[in-house]
């Protein structure tokens, strides 16, 4: 990370605020020092992949839609970020089996 870099990350891009703020310094910065690279589908999802000119740092940008609270994150943050929701999403994935299973078990009784 250099000073020609984004100074924050932003884990999650909560509000139209967030978004907003956001918007403004990414745009004082894209195509001077800042450069779109691709569009990458990672997780079924598409991140648009950025890179800094000076210090080659690569910046992923994950748009918000709906439900999904976007981000922007070193590429190395950005890929633990998203193992991280994955394993959320599994933990509750087991969570709701075991209840649905206790249901079922204690159902059987009637
Ligand atoms: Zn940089």
């Amino acid at each position: 990370m250099c000073k020609y870099c984004f100074e924050t990350e932003y884990y999650e891009l909560k509000t139209e605020l967030d978004f907003e703020k956001f918007s403004k310094v990414f745009d004082s910065k894209i195509e001077k020092t800042i450069q779109f690279v691709k569009k990458e589908n990672s997780d079924y999802r598409m991140v648009d992949i950025y890179i800094c000119k000076y210090c080659k740092q690569l910046w992923w940008l994950s748009d918000t839609d709906n439900h999904w609270r976007g981000y922007f994150l070193k590429e190395e943050n950005a890929k633990n970020h998203l193992k991280g929701n994955l394993n959320d999403l599994r933990s509750w994935g087991c969570v709701f089996l075991v209840i649905v299973l206790l249901i079922a078990f204690i159902k059987s009784f009637f």
